[in-house]
């Protein structure tokens, strides 16, 4: 009866013309623009099509996370050649699976073939002729996965249907294929990012189909698909492992150690299909063999493309030198495969010869490409694996080329952040000691490239032996530099020089003790005696219920959040801005401390230390007393400065980098867990911005003028403290009266000001001075002057003839070293020497009352220089050098560039300051060291650098 009612009214609400007015349909469907049939085997009928769990013909659209989900899970219910396994939620709480696929024997089997390959990798328990009889018995092991990138979209499609192939057919080839494979395909992942297009797609489209690539349907909008939920990257997280996709994804890699890893992607609409190993720059740590590998699959799947007549290349502008993509696998001896399709959207794309590729063509070329490499895979296997046996042999050998190297990470008080980069290194497999006794040896290399001669080695070092199982990795990752041929430096300049392009394709340091900002050095032997196993340091709570007061140590970078997790419980916290001796526990300056005194209207203040304390597992310290002995401060002085609670916002939206915005939020996420918000940027010239002390704006592209700058201009004069990052901190300093930071091609005819700065706060930590020169009774006419004894002093056009010309050699992703002022509250737990990430940054100039707490470039001595020496607008004092590159390309001239500029500038404007970074500080979630001024910017700042607020 009810359906009957129900045709009846919709039969009358669609009958009249006045009522509805239906959109026009189209006038061509692009469903009919490929007439291929993807899914060509013959299936058992008892497995479902994977167009039953979609609302269209497989192959046609983009289907969406939760119709994949559903085929897969129904799909494990429906054959025993599958076994899924959920490795990881996204952010927003969707499953990623892999899915294992082989016969039902080798499926019943998992478990003892991964203890087999774990066997064959560890070449120190092992002789030749066990191997051959495990490489025997082993199936050939291979990982698909597909559309990292959520808005690279055909990869995915294709695994669906490469699943049910798999799983479905009949056809004895395939059923060959599943007894001597295990396949493993994980068809998505980056979930998030893929919904978040898909639902564009719906929201964008129209009644006809869209072939314009450059129309909202293909491109999407601002935070797009192609990131996670936070805006990260997953392909350049393999590495720093900072998301739960990649962490729980590379776990289960690393214990499978696949033969190949297939990583499907999409590029740009109007380009092929790109695959084949990578051209130079290549990574030196990789196995020479697996290019050669690469080149036997690639040629295999090239006949696939071309018996189609498809179109495809091999290398252009696909480089392997950056180790953090999914071909991090291949410093672990597996073969890394990239696929690149044009991305065709859903409707398909116009090409300039008139032609319109499909999307289900996109799919098939990935589909085919995957069953290709499948078939290359099941011939070659027995040979990959000897080979794969031989590079193992290799890593733990005497006289392999990793038999004579040991990473040493020095001692540091820093435990959260050691931690940290233990448990990276530890989910590679990486074996890692400490030393039980101080080590003496030869020679070892610091991070800015000195070799020292009889260095100590504290006890208590981190050390990484390089010879051991997973010796290729760890040189990539570890070695202050990655070794680049100087035939690859002669292209990149004459590229740099032609038209500004480059041949790097990423950073080209990355190297992970630089990255986390800590201290290490390369000792060229084998370290082996006086070692025992890593073990992380536990923290030690002691809650003295009756004492004055609470601290933790500022160089361990979770007292930061300890300070904002008890403000945003509106508890009062202070800072002590020296080092100080408290009932003789020592606190290095920038610790965090809680007095009873402040406190004594909070209920349950011990409960609320006791908790965040455990919670962010840091130890903590009761004192009994606030007298510090001697000059040390004391509890009633000025070194303890209460602290204001921070209410942050982050400007956002489609003016500003997507990435550096994801990562911004998720560093307040990841490392404090409070409260903030993120302001659509337009609101900023009318929201009420008196709710917030503190905002940040990440790298941005938006113009900065008119109202939205008076509204900031104004919020900081009244005591608001604003932090900019990278492109947002260009237009700050080349703003007309927004602050007096300048850009460095705006200060060269004052450069002489800028320059008698510099040499002033050099001089100023300076710390030695000769006494009986200083208190000579007759006029020393000796004193030298730098504008006097150098007449290299250069013009205001020589200083723009040669900015210009430095300027095209800007690095792209090295290390630097930043010499940071060790007396600022921005610099607490931070060493005097920083290696900073750095790239085409916006080049900061302070002087007068603007603070530089971070320059580049290590002052060191060298007493063979007698004079000034002029760099640009600069000059180094006499008995002074200036190390300026710590690892990756950083051109002569760039370093030139750069040297003693301001990397971190801070200024007091009315009641608020501007604190500007050049660059991007929590770049990747993986940059430590610059995170951690930043850290101390967003959570220190309110109450240390402006002025605080009296609620009367
Ligand atoms: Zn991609």
């Amino acid at each position: 009866m009810k359906n009957i009612f129900t045709t009846a009214l919709l039969f009358l609400l669609f009958v009249g013309p006045s009522i509805a007015e239906p959109l026009m349909s189209p006038t061509s469907y692009s469903k009919d623009l490929y007439k291929e049939s993807i899914l060509d085997g013959n299936y058992l009928s008892t497995i479902e099509n994977p167009s039953k769990f979609l609302d269209f013909n497989y192959g046609e659209r983009v289907a969406s996370p939760a119709q994949i989900s559903s085929a897969i899970l129904s799909w494990s219910k429906q054959s025993n050649r599958l076994k899924v396994v959920e490795y990881a939620k996204s952010h927003e709480g969707r499953p990623l699976y892999a899915i294992f696929i082989s016969s039902p024997e080798n499926i019943a089997n998992l478990e003892s073939i991964k203890l087999n390959i774990n066997k064959l990798s560890d070449a120190r328990n092992l002789n030749d002729r066990d191997a051959k009889s495990l490489i025997n018995s082993l199936p050939a092991v291979a990982w698909m996965a597909y559309s990292i990138h959520g808005n690279e979209t055909s990869g995915a499609d294709a695994a669906l249907g490469i699943i049910y192939h798999l799983i479905a057919s009949k056809d004895p080839e395939v059923t060959n294929m599943l007894s001597n494979m295990v396949i493993v395909i994980d068809p998505m992942m980056n979930p998030d990012g893929r919904d978040r297009f898909a639902k564009s797609l719906e929201q964008f489209r129209g009644t006809s189909p869209n072939y314009d690539d450059q129309s909202l349907l293909h491109t999407g909008d601002w935070p797009y698909g192609r990131t996670n939920h936070y805006y990260f990257d997953l392909n350049r997280d393999w590495l720093y492992l900072t998301q739960p996709e990649t962490r729980g994804r590379v776990a289960l890699i690393n214990e499978w150690r696949p033969q190949i890893l297939v990583d499907g992607h999409e590029m740009g609409a109007q380009d092929t299909f790109m695959t084949g190993p990578p051209r130079e720059p290549i990574n030196k740590n990789i196995d020479k063999n697996l290019i050669k590998w690469g080149n036997k699959f690639a040629n295999d799947q090239a006949n696939e493309f071309d018996k189609r007549g498809w179109r495809f290349y091999t290398g252009e502008w696909h480089e392997d030198l950056y180790p953090g993509y999914s071909f991090y696998v291949q410093f672990r001896g597996t073969l890394g495969i990239l696929y690149e399709q044009s991305r065709m959207s859903e409707d398909g794309v116009r090409r300039p010869e008139g032609t319109i590729q499909s999307y289900k063509e996109a799919v098939h070329h990935q589909y085919i490409s995957t069953l290709a490499n499948l078939k290359t895979l099941q011939r070659n296997s027995y040979q990959m694996y000897l080979d794969y046996w031989d590079g193992r042999k290799l890593n733990v050998s005497k006289n392999g080329k990793y038999a004579n190297q040991t990473f040493v990470i020095l001692p540091t008080d820093n435990h959260g952040r050691l931690n940290a980069l233990v448990s990276k290194l530890e989910a590679q497999d990486v074996e890692i000691y400490r030393n039980t006794k101080v080590l003496t040896v030869q020679s070892a290399l610091k991070q800015t490239g000195e070799l020292v001669e009889d260095f100590i080695i504290p006890k208590g070092s981190l050390i990484i032996p390089n010879r051991q199982p997973e010796a290729p990795l760890i040189a990539a990752i570890l070695e202050f530099d990655a070794d680049i041929d100087e035939s690859v430096l002669l292209e990149e300049r004459q590229a740099n020089l032609r038209d500004g392009s480059s041949i790097m394709y990423d950073t080209t340091a990355f190297n992970f003790t630089m990255m986390f900002g800590l201290s290490a050095v390369t000792v060229p032997e084998n370290l082996s005696n006086n070692l025992e196993s890593w073990t992380p340091f536990p923290s030690s709570i002691e809650i003295n219920e009756d004492a004055v007061m609470w601290a933790v140590n500022a160089e361990d970078d979770r007292s930061v959040a300890f300070a904002a997790r008890l403000m945003e419980k509106n508890i009062n916290v202070r800072i002590i801005d020296k080092d100080a001796v408290l009932s003789s526990h020592a606190l290095s300056r920038g610790s965090v401390a809680v007095l009873a005194m402040d406190n004594l209207n909070h209920k349950d203040l011990i409960d609320d230390i006791r908790e965040i304390a455990t919670d962010l597992d840091i130890s903590l310290v009761s004192i009994e007393s606030g007298f510090g002995t001697k000059e040390l401060p004391d509890w009633g002085g000025r070194h303890f400065l209460l602290l204001q609670k921070p209410q942050i916002a982050i400007l956002s939206h489609a003016d500003f980098s997507s990435y550096d915005v994801g990562v911004t939020w998720w560093s307040i996420d990841q490392y404090l867990g409070i409260r903030h918000s993120q302001l659509n940027s337009s609101m900023a010239e009318y929201a009420d911005l008196r709710r917030y002390n503190t905002i940040v704006m990440p790298s941005g592209y938006a113009d900065l003028n008119g109202s939205k700058k008076e509204a900031l201009m104004t919020w900081v004069a009244q005591g608001g403290t604003l932090i900019a990052h990278n492109r947002s901190s260009r237009l700050i300093a080349s703003s007309k009266d927004f602050g007096n930071v300048k850009l460095l091609q705006n200060t060269f005819e004052n450069s002489l000001d800028y320059n008698f700065d510099l040499l002033k706060e050099m001089a100023a930590s300076e710390n030695t001075i000769n006494k009986a020169k200083t208190l000579a009774h007759g006029i020393n006419l000796d004193i030298n002057y730098p504008w006097e004894s150098s007449n290299t002093q250069m013009s205001e056009k020589e200083l723009q003839n040669r900015d210009k010309w430095q300027s095209i050699f800007m690095p792209s992703g090295s290390m630097v070293a930043g010499r940071v002022d060790q007396k600022h509250w921005l610099s607490f737990g931070t060493p005097s020497t920083l290696p900073i990430l750095y790239a085409n940054f916006p080049i900061l100039m302070t002087h007068d009352k603007t603070e530089a707490v971070v320059r580049i470039g290590e002052l060191i001595s060298n007493d063979e220089i007698k004079d000034f020496r002029m760099i640009n607008w600069s000059s180094i004092p006499p008995g002074k050098d200036l190390n300026v590159r710590m690892s990756g390309l950083v051109w002569p001239e760039a370093a030139q560039r750069i040297a003693n500029s301001a990397y971190l500038t801070r200024e007091r404007i009315g009641r608020g300051q501007i604190i500007l970074f050049a660059g991007e500080p929590n770049f990747r979630g993986s940059t430590r060291g610059t995170n951690r001024l930043w850290l101390n910017a967003l959570i220190y700042g309110a109450g240390l650098g402006a002025s605080a607020k009296i609620n009367l």
